[in-house]
C-alpha cells in the first residue's frame, strides 16, 4: 500500500472546528485535476448513528444498524473502526485500497482512534488536526449550528475537549480562525505530500525514463 500512487490524508477535529467545510472547499478547489496532479476524494464511512436533517445515505455516510455494523466488523470489511460517543463508525478497506492504487488521494474524516489505527497500517498517512481558534469560538460555532438542543451542545462541547486532548498525536495542526488561511494551509500540506519523491517516482516513471533516454 505504501507504494500506491495515491496519498492518504486524515482530517480530525472536534465538532465545530469547521472540518467538513474545509474538506468541501478543498475538494471544490481540486475538482479539476490535470495530468500532473492526483484526483481527490473523501471516503464515505459507515455509521450506526441516525442521519441528521439533510444527510443523504451513501453520500454523507452509509447508515447501518448496530447488527449490520457488527456483521461488517466480523467480515473484516473495515480498514479501521471505532465507537465514537456511543455510535460505531468505520472506513471500508476495499474502497481505500482501490482508490489509492488508482492514484486518487483520499481524505478520511475520522476521529483520533481511527487515525491511530490507520497510521499503524500505513505509516506514511498524513494526519491533520484542525483546531478551533478558541474555546469561546468553539462554543459559538456549536451553538450557531442550531441543529442540536442545549443539552446536546453541552455534550458536544465535552466531546470536543476529549477529541482536542489528542492533538499532539497528529503530524500537522491547522488552526481554523480565518477560513481562507486554513484552507490554504491545508492545501499546502496536500501539495507537499504529493510532491514527495516516493510518490513522484511512481507517478512520473515514464517521464523520467523519457528524460533519461531509456
Ligand atoms: P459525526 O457523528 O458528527 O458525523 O461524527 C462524529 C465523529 O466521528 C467525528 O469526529 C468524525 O470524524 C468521526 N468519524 C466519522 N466517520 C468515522 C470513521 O469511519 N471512523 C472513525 N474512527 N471515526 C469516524
Amino acid at each position: 500500500m505504501a507504494q500506491a500512487p495515491g496519498n492518504l490524508f486524515i482530517l480530525a477535529a472536534p465538532s465545530g472546528a469547521g472540518k467538513s467545510s474545509l474538506i468541501n472547499a478543498l475538494l471544490e478547489r481540486h475538482s479539476e485535476s490535470n495530468m500532473h496532479s492526483n484526483k481527490m476524494q473523501v471516503s464515505v464511512s459507515h455509521t450506526t448513528r441516525a442521519p441528521r436533517p439533510g444527510e443523504v445515505n451513501g453520500e454523507h455516510y452509509h447508515f447501518v444498524s448496530r447488527e449490520e455494523f457488527e456483521k461488517l466488523i466480523e467480515q473484516q470489511v473495515f480498514f479501521e473502526w471505532a465507537e465514537v460517543f456511543g455510535n460505531y463508525y468505520g472506513t471500508s478497506r476495499v474502497v481505500i485500497e482501490k482508490t489509492l492504487k488508482e492514484g486518487t488521494d483520499i481524505f478520511l474524516d475520522i476521529d483520533w482512534q481511527g487515525a491511530r489505527q490507520v497510521k499503524a497500517q500505513i505509516p506514511d498517512t498524513a494526519t491533520v488536526f484542525v483546531a478551533p481558534p478558541s474555546r469561546d469560538e468553539l462554543f459559538r460555532r456549536l451553538t450557531q449550528r442550531k441543529q442540536d438542543s442545549d443539552e446536546v451542545i453541552e455534550k458536544r462541547m465535552h466531546e470536543a475537549v476529549s477529541e482536542i486532548s489528542h492533538y499532539h498525536e497528529f503530524d500537522f495542526i491547522v488552526v481554523n480562525d480565518d477560513f481562507d488561511s486554513a484552507l490554504n494551509e491545508l492545501d499546502a500540506i496536500v501539495s507537499a505530500r504529493r510532491l514527495r519523491k516516493e510518490k513522484q517516482v511512481i507517478r512520473h516513471a515514464n517521464l523520467f525514463a523519457n528524460l533519461l533516454g531509456k
